[in-house]
């Protein structure tokens, strides 16, 4: 039986979104509509001093905006909610604790000096910095000893001697060597969830089929498949993965406010068109094989799939997504045309009124 496409959208909301997690957004949506799958939106909030409600509430927005439409998540809710991880602390606290019990994980009580420490060492002797297992295989009096310290700790994964292998869509096969993964927190001391945990938990439970993301968490991929494994998912049932590259500023770094503008929100207030932004975006290091400049949600939906993804990093061009804008501007009916600028008036207008307000 062949699996029903299930892709995810997973943002830490800290500011508004940017146009790399808009194209991300984008591409999970367009291949869930492509294959007729289901494109779930999740917010991944534990960290909720830099996630807030005002930034969730923006990023819901924006892609209501941009008409990217989800099958499952916030305001539409669905069979594996719920879907903001803040509200799902219970279901990693149980998982921890499993892991604990049956030894995949192990209480560290290494303190954050003593880390620090250690981590100066292996710099000072040219080795990988990483977590040394320290607190691996302790003795029941060593840990006797900790307690009555009042050390509180972390829960560790036991990360096996070897590699992780998988096969990225998009990089081909990808290797792990383990000497460079060591082992990872998955809570803290007050028992709340690192993002590792979290992620690999819900994209099991959510029955993830595929996991098309940026290229920055590649890196993270191994102990995601840790917790899979731990989990007792087996290997036929992990996500595909999919590392999107990065998108590069005009200076060839990645790109970022320091070398253009990110913001979505940003470029909605300056009038572009969501049209335009999801046009452009799509042709952004993906093509649906010939050298077309114009796209419609439409056709995107109709001929993406994620073997037509360029590996290699894509640069972002102010004035090509400047000139689609002009060119979806000019395709508008004057009705559209004028509805839509009216807003952009109105809500000039107001700013203007309120700047002169308190001259
Ligand atoms: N929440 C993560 C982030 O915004 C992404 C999670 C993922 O796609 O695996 O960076």
């Amino acid at each position: 039986m062949v699996k029903e496409v299930r892709t995810r959208f997973a943002p830490s909301p800290t500011g508004d979104l940017h146009v790399g997690n808009i194209r991300t957004a984008l591409f999970d949506w367009a291949y869930a509509r492509h294959t007729g799958g289901k494109l779930i939106f999740r917010i991944e909030d534990t960290d909720r001093e830099r996630v807030t409600d005002e930034y969730i509430a923006a990023a819901i927005e924006t892609l209501k905006w941009l008409g990217i439409t989800w099958d499952e998540g916030p305001e539409v809710g669905g069979p594996h909610g719920p879907y903001l991880q803040s509200q799902r602390l219970d279901i990693y606290a149980h998982w921890a604790k499993k892991f604990l019990d049956n030894g995949d994980a192990y209480n560290c009580y290494c303190s954050t000096e003593e880390l620090e420490a250690r981590r100066e060492a292996q710099r000072a002797a040219n080795l990988a910095p990483g977590y040394d297992g320290a607190c691996r295989d302790l003795s029941a009096d060593h840990i006797a000893n900790y307690v009555a310290q009042g050390r509180k700790p972390v829960l560790r994964m036991r990360m096996p001697d070897g590699e992780t292998k998988f096969t990225d869509v998009i990089r081909g096969e990808v290797i792990f060597d383990h000497k460079f993964v060591p082992d990872f927190v998955l809570a803290r001391a007050d028992g709340s969830p690192l993002y590792t945990l979290a992620v690999a938990v819900d994209d099991v439970l959510m029955k993830i089929t595929h996991v098309l993301r940026g290229e920055d968490l590649l890196s993270s991929t191994p102990r995601q498949i840790r917790v899979y494994q731990a989990m007792g998912v087996a290997p036929e049932d992990f996500p595909v993965f999919a590392h999107l590259p990065f998108v590069m500023g005009q200076d060839n770094t990645k790109l970022s406010k320091r070398n253009g503008e990110v913001s979505v929100a940003w470029y909605r207030e300056q009038g572009f068109l969501p049209e335009a932004i999801c046009n452009y975006l799509a042709l952004l290091g993906w093509s649906p094989g010939d050298d077309r400049e114009n796209i419609s949600m439409k056709e995107l939906t109709e001929l993406f799939t994620v073997d037509r993804v360029n590996s290699s990093p894509a640069r972002f061009d102010m004035k090509k997504l400047e000139a689609i804008n002009g060119d979806k501007i000019r395709a508008l009916t004057i009705d559209d045309f004028l509805e839509r600028a009216f807003h952009l008036f109105l809500k000039q207008a107001s700013s203007l009124a309120l700047t002169m307000k308190r001259r």
